[in-house]
């Protein structure tokens, strides 16, 4: 049965962006298999379904590169002690005792609200790095089961670390990413790894192994801190992405997540392996950890892409955090109105396309229908030339009313679809009390 969502405005995005006043989306299984005018539309596919889209715009669904759904759990929690005054004091005083709380339950939980607030926003495709080192086995299949009950797509992986048990999740990424093998183009998987800094070589060597036979990459965090870096040089003589490339971690199906404290060599050696970079932008001003050289990367041809590293899932915001960071970083009103949404709209589509094998971020026949249907009125002229004004100064505030993914509608009329939000978070509200005293106890 196909559906027709018509009358809104439609910005197909890719290569040839195309906005269609008064155009029609129409899906079918999990495909789009029509675009156009709603009038068209409406006689080639008489029998669809119709969903009206006045008022509304109609985009591809939006990707997140980067995202740390256990970290829910955190929201409004008193963090136990002093303030953590540096990045390695967030780490420890607060983010690896937040993994180490969680157990069973908790996981699944702080899974599913994130996914609902994917929902809520837009967000059809997300890439997520999870730790929970009480209980790394079958953690992975847990965050599964909730991004299909979700009806999202997300590449899982487990963060390995020596920071408590040499090797620590070493065999639940090689467990899911066998179990995943290929991937169906909803659930992909990664090699994840912690950060140089907590990662011992023979652990480096082990994961890259595992990883290299199966065919994927590495998702791991990179110069987050100044701290990675000095770590890096201190201990083993070079900087921190020359280790990784000597140990084989860097290559096209690596993610490396921030890149804040590297030099110009260290950036030739990312272009020249054709490593993806990640950049966070709400994440680096929170953590107080400096700006990625955004725009030397850019140079370089380097494949950025955006992510929220666990703060929001809203990518829209992320976006003009982007926007906003970079003209004040560089002291410059005249950069970023390209590159901002460049990396959210067209960069996380190609990383995306590398781990699911499917081409999102575009509307168009044969693309897969994962759509974000905003509530927009337009207050000038929208049209090709002028789009991404209304989607820095616009759309960043407008309310999605509705998302699909992969055909199948997750949220209509702003009422979630596929999960029950209100059971999820009171449930959530009744086991967070439990996991902040285990977390106060550690
Ligand atoms: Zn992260």
């Amino acid at each position: 049965m196909a559906t027709r969502f018509e009358n809104g405005i439609v910005v197909t995005l890719g290569a040839n962006n195309q906005v269609i006043w008064n155009g029609s989306v129409v899906i079918e299984g999990e495909n789009i298999v029509g675009v156009g005018s709603a009038s068209d539309l409406q006689k080639q596919f008489p029998n669809a379904e119709a969903v009206d889209c006045s008022g509304k715009i109609v985009l591809p669904g939006f990707i997140c590169a980067h995202h740390h759904f256990y970290s829910t759990m955190a929201r409004g929690m008193a963090i136990p002690g002093e303030p953590a005054s540096n990045f390695v004091e967030i780490l420890e005083r607060l983010w690896w005792k937040v993994d180490r709380a969680l157990l069973g339950e908790d996981i699944t939980l702080s899974a599913q609200i994130p996914l609902i607030e994917c929902i809520r926003n837009g967000t059809t495709t997300v890439i997520d790095h999870h730790a929970s080192p009480s209980m790394p086995d079958g953690s992975l299949d847990r965050i599964e089961e909730a991004v299909r009950q979700a009806g999202l797509r997300g590449s899982l992986c487990y963060e390995v670390s020596d920071r408590n048990v040499t090797g620590d999740g070493i065999k639940e990424n090689e467990r899911f990413i066998k179990k995943v093998g290929k991937g169906d183009g909803q659930i992909a998987a990664m090699m994840g790894l912690h950060a140089s800094f907590t990662l011992s070589d023979a652990t480096l060597e082990k994961c890259v192994g595992i990883a290299q036979d199966a065919g994927v990459g590495c998702h791991i965090h990179v110069a987050e801190d100044l701290a990675d870096e000095e770590d890096s040089r201190n201990k083993y003589g070079m900087p921190v992405v020359h280790r990784l490339h000597k140990l084989g971690v860097t290559g096209p199906k690596s993610l490396f997540i921030h890149c804040i404290h590297i030099d110009d060599e260290e950036m030739d050696l990312i272009a020249a392996t054709k490593t993806w970079v990640v950049h966070n932008p709400e994440s680096n001003m929170n953590n107080a950890v400096g700006v990625t050289r955004l725009f030397d990367l850019l140079k370089r041809n380097i494949l950025v892409g955006l992510g929220s590293d666990g703060m929001s899932s809203d990518m829209l915001s992320q976006m003009r955090c982007a926007y906003l960071l970079h003209r004040l970083a560089n002291n410059d009103p005249r950069v970023a109105f390209l590159e901002a949404p460049k990396l959210l709209l067209e960069n996380n589509a190609n990383i995306a396309e590398r781990q699911f094998g499917v081409r999102l971020g575009e509307i168009a026949e044969g693309r897969p229908a994962d759509l974000a249907i905003l509530d927009y009125q337009p207050p000038t002229v929208l049209n090709e030339t002028n789009f991404l004004g209304h989607l820095i100064f616009g759309l960043v505030d407008a309310t999605v009313d509705t998302t699909v993914c992969r055909g199948r509608i997750l949220m209509q009329g702003k009422k979630i679809l596929s999960m029950d939000e209100e059971r999820i978070a009171a449930r959530s509200r009744e086991l967070a009390p439990q996991m902040w005293k285990r977390l106060a106890d550690l």
